[in-house]
């Protein structure tokens, strides 16, 4: 049970440092603290409301104010946040990242572990977001050069996955794009930049449970069908 400081605390990191919150009313019941109302921008949200918004990692639970003009109306409707002071339009889009399905001399499928947080020690498929201004291809082969120094040499487009990546508490939604990479060679391989060890696996024998994002699973889950199609 939340100390109601530390409950406070929460509350107004929540709703940012300008909120002005007041009928917050705690009670003590065997020394545990129950906050019963709220009231934000006249607007009565009760402590369980307010509780499934803090659970809520979606950027309509977790951004309140306008972040051209501070305004604090700033509704979130359909697809999009909507200022109601400046008329500024802020869409929630799918944001582009790129996978690399890479396979050795033996058949092996290269998975990279994940060196931190979201998903940190999980396995993954090497790859990342793209950048602005840059296509899905040079996407990949940045990502591959800069996480394992490999040069890819062939890419083929094999499949694409949506996901949720959530961040420091706040979703962020994603087309994972995936590409079925060669390489050169693998002599000059090295583990860099946000993965911790590579590994090469035969495909049939990956445990899904090991990988960490949902959308991985389904490429792999995915790439599994598709060797064992091309293997007959
Ligand atoms: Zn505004």
């Amino acid at each position: 049970m939340l100390h109601s400081s530390t409950l406070s605390s929460l509350l107004q990191r929540s709703f940012g440092k300008n909120a002005a919150f007041i009928g917050l009313q705690a009670s003590r019941k065997n020394s545990n603290c129950h906050c019963k109302a709220l009231l934000k921008q006249n607007q009565i949200i009760t402590f369980g409301e307010r509780q499934n918004f803090m659970a809520s990692t979606q950027p309509k639970d977790q951004m309140h104010f306008c972040p051209k003009c501070g305004g604090r109306s700033f509704p979130f409707e359909g697809k999009k946040f909507q200022c109601d002071s400046c008329d500024f339009t802020l869409y929630i889009n799918s944001s582009c990242a790129v996978a690399a399905l890479i396979l050795n001399e033996k058949g092996e499928l290269l998975l990279s572990r994940r060196k931190f947080a979201p998903l940190e020690g999980t396995l993954d498929l090497p790859g990342g977001f793209v950048d602005p201004m840059e296509s899905a291809e040079e996407a990949i082969r940045r990502e591959i050069k800069e996480e394992l120094n490999l040069e890819i040499v062939k890419l083929d487009f094999f499949c694409s996955v949506p996901n949720e990546y959530i961040f420091k508490g706040l979703s962020y939604y994603t087309t994972d794009i995936t590409f079925i990479c060669k390489v050169d060679s693998f002599t000059n391989m090295h583990v860099m930049d946000d993965i911790s060890e590579a590994l090469f696996i035969q495909p049939l024998e990956i445990d899904l449970k090991e990988v960490g994002a949902i959308s991985m699973k389904k490429i792999i889950q995915q790439f599994q069908q598709h060797y064992i199609t091309e293997l007959q």
